[in-house]
């Protein structure tokens, strides 16, 4: 691949700027500075520099991301600001178009604005079906703390199945194991709307803090903090679906 489509892909802007990029001198390889934008590049295992900023490629990305409490995963957020916010500009750009909502990574399923934890993004649209369609039943564990004690019957209900206001079909708990008094751990396979506050709404409590701790065998590192991104490697990706 040249160079500037290379730039051009992984989202360093209109092919005019990657070009401006390349013939400033602001590209390297191996520590090596890229000054023609035509020069080709096998694009397999390929790392480099932009501005000084080490960048691998990806033909798609997918990253984890640590959600902190007081983002949207909305890309048109309205009382918080974007999650997207949290991600380099590269990873927004990507696909292209600059700036066009349809670009760039993108939240596979949503968290809600208040809820931490795990949320994947991602530019790859069959890995993001297939992550949130019910019908894969992709696991995702939520840790939940909650406003009153936790009980027994309130447990077996949840993994029983219960019904939510816009679906006369019960939704129930893959899992459901009590941690505390008041915390308990949730597995759930699908993503509806509120799907949690909800069915603990749906036996007589209410949800005060939710985390999502993994999706599918992916558990949130312990050392990604609050706001931070990594790239997602293969083995990693595997253990997702
Ligand atoms: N269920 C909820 O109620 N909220 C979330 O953010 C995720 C799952």
């Amino acid at each position: 691949m040249r160079w500037s489509q290379v730039l051009f892909s992984q989202g360093f802007g209109a092919r005019r700027e990657c070009e401006g990029l390349i013939v400033s001198g602001f590209v390297r390889h191996d520590g090596i500075v890229i000054d023609d934008p035509d020069a080709e590049v096998a694009t397999d295992g390929l790392v480099f520099e932009v501005e000084g900023r080490v960048w691998p490629f990806h033909q798609h990305a997918l990253v984890m991301l640590h959600k902190p409490a007081g983002y949207e995963c909305s890309q048109k957020p309205g009382a918080y600001p974007s999650v997207m916010s949290l991600l380099p500009v590269p990873l927004r750009l990507r696909g292209g178009k600059k700036g066009g909502a349809a670009d760039g990574v993108q939240p596979v399923g949503r968290l809600d604005a208040d809820t931490t934890g795990l949320l994947l993004l991602t530019d790859d649209g069959a890995l993001l079906h297939k992550l949130t369609s019910p019908k894969h039943k992709v696991p995702k564990v939520y840790e939940l703390t909650v406003a009153d004690p936790v009980t027994e019957v309130a447990i077996d209900k949840l993994l029983a199945g219960v019904v939510l206001n816009d679906d006369p079909k019960p939704v129930r708990a893959a899992a459901c194991v009590q941690t505390g008094e008041h915390t308990l751990t949730l597995t759930i396979t699908e993503g509806k709307y509120h799907q949690i506050k909800r069915m603990l709404g749906a036996v007589g409590n209410r949800v005060t803090a939710l985390h999502r701790s993994s999706i599918g065998a992916l558990a949130l590192p312990a050392d990604l903090a609050p706001g931070q991104w990594r790239w997602i490697d293969a083995t990693q990706r595997a253990a997702l679906i």
